[in-house]
């Protein structure tokens, strides 16, 4: 049961072959038996998901239906859980139990799906590893010694080990696209606006957005309908109605103008990925899709820009952790100072604390022109030359990341060498564009992934593209030896 798709979920379901209950019971148990290896989850919630299951077999005994109505998630441990502890992947809130549901959290649990736990992540989100959790690092499930990406990377290992069919995920530069890729799943991070954060412990707030991580599009699809629409509680989400995703799945891609970036092909890119990249899109061309080459001339400026906005944005963001109202509290403080100091000292991890230094440092005075005012006019320039591209392509195509996952502790001495894997992914969060990974093949055993972007609100012109192209290959079904 644990290799069925969100989708034979709902058929399954809806065909009473068997009951949420039982699906449940499987994947808890195969969690217990199987996790101690991955190391995917910080919390499991066996209760509220067996409580779950039972009521969705009811609302479904009682005539309703809906694809996500019994159908098991996990939710990054960043998204608010009423009464349950929402970490953050934090030393600073491991005591923390939220007060409210994430709207994300609210709007699937209303849906019907069952919440089996909260996933691992890197601390407040900052990584592409999953080695800065204070929960310790996840393993890869196609190989145990190496990476399987972040800050999502509980929720891709946990989906791609098949303990769960699908999970949320957020994506600040990347975190749902580079975990998708390193573990041969499909990761979606919507238009920005498009998901709410209200309830989603903020890193960069003009970056972040929640999306779903699935075997599939078909299955992101799903998870999408579930998750997007406007929020009034979030004063940034986007008043547009949501399509119907699903239904946007059965388009021809006859004529699709496919847009691949001479930059992206440069030093830095492993060859083998590019000669995957280049397989990808000869397939999108036998499916009726028109290539033609682009250029993103900013986009060497996108990794420099995003390390000063998306510091400076955490430092804010985290100043509310003073040891007075969430979290950590450090033991006897002698005086207030001594208290903010202790607790921020005893509470963040070192790549938390970087950040929030370099932040800090960008916004202060004197130095904001020099680099936060400048970064933010670099976003501008890489969202025009989006803008410029889109008016000649209907999609833009290239590798989701130089390179495959990395051995666990590789990158650990060197931050910019795993700022670095960002430089494929960043360009959309910083632009507020749509962008999807899915897997492309394998080099050394490892998967790799091919992402394509769209214009604003284009997340089904994404999905369609990603299932057109699953129909007719067959890298997204490959399963993790063991698992
Ligand atoms: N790797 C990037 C960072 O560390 C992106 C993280 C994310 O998308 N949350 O900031």
């Amino acid at each position: 049961m644990h290799q069925l798709t969100l989708a034979e979920i709902a058929r399954g379901l809806a065909d009473k072959k068997f009951s949420s209950e039982e699906l449940t019971k499987v994947l808890l148990a195969r969690i217990a038996q199987l996790d101690p290896q991955l190391n995917s989850f910080i919390s499991l919630t066996e209760d509220l998901a067996l409580t779950q299951a039972k009521a969705a077999d009811a609302r479904r005994a009682n005539g309703e239906s809906g694809a996500l109505l019994g159908t098991p998630i996990a939710h990054k441990d960043l998204f608010c859980t009423q009464g349950i502890r929402t970490s953050c992947g934090s030393k600073m809130l491991d005591n923390f139990k939220a007060p409210y549901d994430a709207t994300v959290v609210a709007r699937l649990a209303a849906a019907g799906a069952v919440t089996l736990g909260k996933t691992n992540m890197d601390e407040f989100a900052m990584g592409s590893a999953n080695e800065s959790s204070y929960y310790g690092a996840v393993k890869n499930p196609w190989n145990l010694e190496y990476v399987p990406g972040g800050s999502s990377g509980g929720s891709a290992a946990a989906v791609a080990a098949r303990l769960l069919p699908a999970a949320t995920g957020t994506d600040t530069g990347g975190s749902i696209r580079q975990p998708a890729a390193l573990t041969n799943l499909t990761g979606l991070k919507p238009t920005y606006g498009r998901v709410s954060r209200w309830g989603m412990i903020a890193y960069a707030s003009s970056l972040d957005q929640g999306g779903p991580l699935a075997r599939t599009a078909e299955d992101c699809a799903i998870l999408l309908q579930g998750m997007a629409g406007f929020d009034p509680n979030d004063s940034t989400s986007i008043d547009e109605p949501v399509p119907d995703y699903s239904a946007s799945l059965n388009g021809s891609l006859q004529g699709l103008r496919i847009g691949v970036p001479k930059e992206y092909f440069g030093a830095g890119l492993d060859p083998r990925i590019a000669d995957l990249i280049h397989n990808s899109v000869k397939e999108l061309e036998k499916l009726g899709a028109v290539v033609k080459e682009i250029s993103l001339p900013n986009m060497q400026h996108a990794i420099p820009a995003y390390y000063v906005i998306a510091p400076a944005e955490a430092s804010s963001n985290l100043s509310r952790f003073d040891g007075v109202r969430f979290g950590y509290r450090c033991e006897n403080p002698v005086n207030l100072m001594d208290l903010y100091k202790r607790s921020r000292g005893e509470g963040f991890g070192p790549e938390v604390q970087r950040r929030i230094m370099v932040g800090a440092y960008a916004l202060s005075a004197g130095y904001y022109d020099a680099y936060y005012l400048k970064a933010q006019k670099i976003r501008r320039l890489i969202k025009n030359d989006f803008m410029a591209a889109f008016n000649e392509v209907d999609i833009i195509l290239g590798p989701t990341t130089p390179n495959p996952a990395w051995k666990l502790g590789a990158k650990n001495s060197d931050p910019v060498a795993a700022y670095l894997e960002d430089v494929y992914t960043i360009t959309a969060n910083l632009a507020g564009l749509p962008g999807l990974s899915m897997p492309a093949g394998f080099v050394d055993g490892l998967p790799v992934g091919v992402q394509l972007l769209a214009p604003y609100f284009q997340e089904g012109r994404l999905l369609n593209v990603a299932h057109q192209y699953q129909l007719h290959t067959d890298w997204h079904t490959r399963t993790p030896q063991g698992f």
